[in-house]
């Protein structure tokens, strides 16, 4: 099978096709032909080494495709289902062995591009709107990189939850996209100083929670914007890594809470894994919630995935396709 594969750790180039085997499911795993596979931010991290992975690598850590064969063990799923996964290795690829017990299935509206779209960012977005900081009505959100593929979908999620949404992008393109996905207020933060525009934005009192994806270029000045007892939710780095600082900041803003969570933490167990997912299908469904799929390239374009993705080119969704 096709597949790309991370021989040593460094720049895109370093994502090289190669010829594999197709993988033998072993007891409790599941063989799934892959149809659509998310690019996400994470698998940079895995080809520069930043996140610890065992090389060589195949990368990728969500796709959807058709279950080919099941392992022993295996019950409720057979050949010729649809599935869906994240946090699973291997996605870049033709072929993948997925542990069943991390597989949803598809429901018959939602297909295996929009299932590759929505796992990872879509459930992230989940957590971050529902459980990390429960948004509710009254409550204003500053969304960072809001045409990005989290932030696009936590501007729908905190709409849904009734918050206001005070949103920054980096050029007027995906301004406009955060819009139409309900983004109350823009901010072109490479142009606007960001802190000034939320206090404007609320009457000098700050937002109740700043979701902060971007990381070194935007953390301390994030902490400025959030009212006395606010929440920073610094869940990614998409500008580089957050420095050491001093908690003493926390106290001198405002008593403000700062946490920095995974999605692995909120899909731990299989009850949150499939009411996550469901909930965004039945969004999907009805309607509430749209998946913005820029770019489907071919799985030999993977290092151009990377490309655009570090280079700030993309908006929502990008997939490769191994067909
Ligand atoms: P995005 O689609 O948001 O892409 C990154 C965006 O970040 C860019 O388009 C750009 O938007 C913005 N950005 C700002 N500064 C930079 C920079 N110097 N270089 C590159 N991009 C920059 O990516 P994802 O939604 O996939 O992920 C965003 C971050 O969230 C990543 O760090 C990822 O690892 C993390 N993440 C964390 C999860 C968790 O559970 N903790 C789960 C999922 C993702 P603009 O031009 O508008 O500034």
């Amino acid at each position: 099978m096709k597949a790309i594969q991370i021989k040593a750790h460094g720049g895109p180039e370093a994502l090289v096709l190669a010829e594999l085997a197709v993988p033998e499911p072993a007891p409790n795993q599941v063989l799934v032909r892959i149809e659509a596979a998310g690019v996400n931010f994470i698998d940079v991290y895995h080809r520069t080494g930043l996140y610890t992975v065992n090389l060589p690598y195949v990368p990728g850590q969500e796709a959807a495709g058709t279950v080919e064969t099941v392992g022993e063990e295996v019950t409720g799923l057979a050949a010729g289902d649809r599935v869906a996964w994240a946090g699973v290795a291997g996605a870049y690829a033709e072929y993948a062995c997925v542990p069943a017990e991390k597989l949803v299935k598809l429901p018959e509206h939602v297909d295996c591009e929009q299932g590759a779209a929505a796992m990872l960012q879509g459930m992230t977005a989940h957590y971050l709107a529902h459980d990390t900081y429960p948004l509710k009505r009254g409550d204003t959100a500053l969304v960072h990189a809001a045409a990005g593929g989290v932030g696009l979908l936590l501007v729908q999620m905190a709409r849904l939850r009734g918050a206001r949404v005070l949103a920054t992008a980096g050029s007027a393109r995906k301004a406009e996209l955060a819009r139409k996905a309900g983004a109350d207020e823009v901010i072109l933060y490479n142009e606007k100083d960001f802190v000034a525009e939320v206090k404007r934005l609320t009457g000098g009192k700050g937002v109740q929670v700043v979701y902060d994806s971007v990381g070194q270029a935007t953390f301390l000045k994030s902490l400025d914007c959030l009212a006395p007892r606010g929440m920073m939710v610094t869940f990614g780095q998409s500008s580089g890594k957050i420095p050491p600082f001093d908690t003493g900041l926390l106290a001198a803003r405002g008593s403000l809470f700062l946490t920095r969570p995974t999605l692995w933490h909120y899909i731990a167990d299989r009850p949150s894994l499939l009411a996550r997912a469901g909930e965004l299908f039945d969004w999907i469904g009805a309607g509430k919630l749209f998946l913005y799929i820029s770019q489907v390239l071919p799985l030999e374009q993977a290092a151009e995935a990377h490309r655009l993705l570090e280079g700030r080119q993309t908006m929502g969704k990008l997939l490769l396709s191994p067909a």
